[in-house]
């Protein structure tokens, strides 16, 4: 662990493996400073169980990054499950990641993530208390994407006041990469403020329904980057914004909820010398981490959920002010004043 590049003083990665089940799974914590870490279970067919743990310790340290620019009491961690979710998900599988989370005794919170549905992690929670994210239940939660799209809906709006000295939204073109749970809600937010929407998705159902809702008009997956728009918003994939795409891209700002939009995080430089203004992705897409986090907290409170998205916008300001003010990349000043906050709370 302590040679790998990926290493950011992690504080602790536990194997583990059932041999009745077949799980193979990693939880990576990267950090408990600002209280239990806390991030989702990813299930992915890795090729190698070092693409594993190497994936488990950029997720769990991002983790961290995000709870605290969310302004949450949470740590960051991560499970990955080694697997395909297709055809290797069982129940007895997350049964048995529920004991791997329980023997951990809280110092680390789950939830879903890619790979991975509320009813897998219904099956750990048959083990351990310590999943969130969850359908039924005490102080469940739900789905955190309609909250995760509010905030990318009022960041989009905050990043697009400081370009074009407004926030109204009526009449501007905007360009929705997938329009799955996060996307097409964030399309329903931007049809009701008048904007002119652009969407893609390789799911050809979801975006006809999306288009005939919304009104919005249909690009191929890879027209969308040279869409003639104002702003871009990746809801898809990450590493969107890449040596090969961001030549391509005519929009002045990018906001989106997609996790990991820059390939590398100098494509950030590279932004602020084409003029687009980036809203970094774990801010701005701290939504359903912080709805996540209502039910951590043991009973569902939806104005403290709206009171923390609202801060988050918030923050999402004062990031982008300050590299503006310091002619500076947004995704650095991101993670500059995202570690500080871990430091001090260390
Ligand atoms: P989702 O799977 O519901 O939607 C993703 C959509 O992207 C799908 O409709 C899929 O068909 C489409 N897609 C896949 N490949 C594509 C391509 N090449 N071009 C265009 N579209 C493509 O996932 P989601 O929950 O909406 O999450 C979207 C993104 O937001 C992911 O990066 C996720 O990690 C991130 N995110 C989600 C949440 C949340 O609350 N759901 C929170 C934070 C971050």
């Amino acid at each position: 662990m302590f040679d790998k590049p990926a290493f950011a003083g992690h504080e602790s990665v536990h194997h583990f493996y059932d041999s009745a089940s077949g799980l193979r799974a990693i939880i990576a914590i990267h950090s408990t400073a600002r209280g239990p870490a806390a991030g989702g279970c990813r299930m992915w067919n890795y090729d190698t169980a070092d693409a594993a743990f190497v994936d488990a310790l950029r997720l769990s340290e991002g983790m961290s990054y995000k709870n605290a620019m969310a302004d949450l009491p949470l740590g960051g961690g991560k499970a990955v499950i080694w697997g395909n979710s297709r055809t290797d998900k069982t129940p007895e599988k997350f049964r048995a990641l529920g004991r791997a989370i329980e023997s951990l005794q809280g110092k680390y919170w789950s939830a879903e993530d890619v790979g991975v549905s509320p009813a897998d992690m219904a099956f750990a929670a048959e083990n351990t208390r310590y999943v969130a994210g969850l359908s039924t239940g005490k102080a469940a939660s739900g789905d955190p994407s309609p909250v995760t799209a509010r905030g990318v809906f009022l960041g989009l709006k905050a990043t697009a006041a400081r370009v074009f000295g407004t926030d109204d939204l009526n009449g501007k073109r905007v360009a929705v990469q997938g329009v799955g749970h996060v996307g097409a809600d964030v399309c329903r937010h931007l049809a009701k403020a008048g904007a002119e929407i652009i969407v893609t998705d390789v799911n050809q159902d979801a975006l006809n329904e999306i288009a005939r809702e919304t009104g919005a008009k249909v690009a191929s997956p890879d027209e969308i980057y040279d869409a003639k728009v104002d702003i871009f918003s990746p809801n898809a994939l990450g590493a969107v914004v890449n040596p090969a795409t961001i030549h391509r891209l005519n929009a002045k700002v990018i906001a989106g909820g997609a996790n990991n939009q820059l390939s590398t995080p100098d494509m950030g430089e590279e932004l602020l010398h084409r003029g687009i203004l980036y809203a970094p992705d774990y801010v701005i897409n701290g939504g359903g981490i912080i709805n996540v986090a209502a039910e951590i907290a043991g009973a569902y409170d939806p104005a403290w959920v709206e009171g923390k998205v609202q801060k988050l916008v918030e923050t999402l300001g004062m990031v982008l002010d300050q590299a503006r003010s310091e002619g500076r990349a947004t995704n650095r000043v991101a993670d500059e004043i995202a570690r500080r906050r871990i430091g001090e709370s260390a």
